[in-house]
């Protein structure tokens, strides 16, 4: 089956095809780095890393491109208000949010630009929009007419005949039954203290929306393949964004537009301003891991809402146990004899299986469901000694292709102290041999406090990393 997406421009599902072939060019919102992110910024994120990871799954070389937003309204509020330089507090918040996407085992970029530092792109891009009749300065402030955009409002699918346009915002968001004209440009003002930048536009700062436009295109070129965010972006962010790009090149922005939904707690959207959030860092104190946290986030389909409790966060974290505690004892498996095919079919189910299900728009919940059939049968063949060393090694292979997508066991790939590990197992054995059990049980203990959990099997002590 064809790879599909639906689009969120054209409403419908589609065939992806890319401009170049085997090649796909995608930009993906990023942070506003003026606080720890939320997990429901997370969940957006991860959304794209499973496109992404899907995407090289396919055999596409993937570019993507991720904005942090260092400058806007509640970056320079923020930092103002602890007295601190908008640098020093927006590399606070950026090292914070690198350090939480590795703990989700979300994959670097390709890119990450820092609006700051593409201040001359911006410029460049106002000065063409005013150029081609579409942008007006007043009082040093630059704004977007759209109205003079005939395009304007077709991917949110905002009507604008009925709405009263003109009315000029200077704030970076605003609702959609006041559209209106929005800063490119805001010129400096005491509110802005010492964030400023001398430019031909004058002495002023960037408004939000432009520096995706500038950012995207200068990394992926004037036209690209995917644009993604979070189903808030779609308006004013993502029209806006159109609005500056093909008014500037006059060609098209982007092919396709994929927007994840909210991840909700109590049937309210999760956000800073509803104070209803956790960080990533809030669940780790609870005891939670990140990859369990991934788990959660990954698992539902990116266009349903998900809805956050902390009784859900246990649940998958029982059920992504139950997936790795399956490979580390396939691992261990020393094989019964063959199953006669029986294995080979059930692996090329799983395989078409996990294929059709991503295939159909990223359709993770198909595809977790396929998992768990595989692990079940496979299971079965094991329990009946049926399973020969080599069916078992095309059965590891398997879901070790199929994780490069779902990346739950990056968490053990990463262990740096297996020697130290196995060097207090020993200790523990030692011990144990000399009755000395409570320096044994301390060894198992102290083991315990660090995450990880040991087993006494008919091989020997296992151990693994509590999730
Ligand atoms: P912000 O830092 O507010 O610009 O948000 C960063 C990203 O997180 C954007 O792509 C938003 O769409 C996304 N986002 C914010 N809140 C949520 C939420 N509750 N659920 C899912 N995505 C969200
Ligand atoms: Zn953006």
């Amino acid at each position: 089956m064809a790879l599909r997406f639906k689009n969120s421009f054209t409403r419908t599902k589609e065939e992806f095809r890319p401009i170049d072939e085997g090649k796909v060019r995608m930009y993906t919102c990023g942070p506003t780095v003026y606080n720890y992110a939320h997990i429901g910024n997370f969940r957006t994120y991860m959304f794209e890393d499973l496109l992404r990871r899907y995407l090289k799954y396919k055999g596409y070389d993937v570019t993507q491109v991720m904005n942090l937003t260092d400058i806007d309204d509640k970056t320079i509020r923020d930092s103002q208000k602890e007295g601190v330089s908008l640098k020093e507090f927006t590399d606070r918040y950026t090292k914070a949010f690198f350090e939480d996407i590795d703990s989700l085992g979300i994959e670097r970029a390709e890119y990450y630009p820092p609006a700051t530092e593409h201040i001359p792109e911006m410029v460049v891009l106002i000065q063409k929009l005013v150029e081609n009749g579409l942008a007006y300065e007043v009082d040093g402030n630059y704004y977007f007419r759209i109205s003079a955009f005939k395009d304007y409002g077709k991917l949110a699918h905002i009507d604008m005949d009925g709405l009263k346009a003109g009315a000029r915002v200077a704030a970076d968001e605003y609702e959609k039954d006041s559209v209106s004209d929005f800063a490119l440009w805001k010129a400096w003002d005491e509110a802005d203290g010492d964030v400023y930048w001398e430019t031909e536009l004058g002495k002023g700062r960037p408004g939000w929306h432009i520096e995706c436009s500038a950012m995207s295109m200068k990394y992926l070129g004037e036209t690209f393949d995917i644009h993604t965010g979070g189903v808030d972006n779609m308006f004013p962010h993502h029209e806006n964004e159109i609005a500056q790009s093909e008014g500037a090149t006059g060609k098209k922005f982007v092919n396709f537009w994929m927007h994840s939904e909210y991840l909700i707690v109590e049937g309210r959207r999760m956000s800073k301003s509803a104070g209803n959030f956790y960080t990533l860092r809030d669940l780790m104190e609870k005891g939670f891991s990140g990859v369990a946290v991934r788990y959660l986030l990954l698992s539902t389909h990116y266009r349903q809402q998900l809805n956050f409790t902390l009784t859900g966060l246990d649940a998958a974290r029982k059920a992504l146990e139950r997936y790795l505690d399956f490979i580390s004892n396939l691992a261990d498996y020393v094989g019964g004899v063959s199953s006669g095919g029986e294995a080979e079919q059930v692996i090329r189910k799983v395989k078409s299986g996990f294929e059709d299900a991503l295939d159909d728009d990223l359709n993770i919940s198909g595809a977790m469901g396929v998992i768990y059939d595989f692990i079940r049968d496979i299971n079965r063949l094991k329990a009946e000694d049926r399973l020969s060393i080599e069916e078992r090694d095309q059965a590891l292979e398997t879901i070790r292709k199929i994780d490069t997508v779902l990346n739950f066991t990056y968490n053990e790939a990463n262990l740096d102290i297996d020697e130290e590990i196995d060097s207090l197992i020993a200790q523990r054995t030692e011990a144990r041999k000399n009755k000395d059990f409570a320096l044994a049980d301390k060894i198992r203990d102290d083991l315990i406090a660090r995450g990880i959990i040991l087993e006494d099997t008919a091989q020997g002590v296992k151990w693994k990393r509590k999730v």
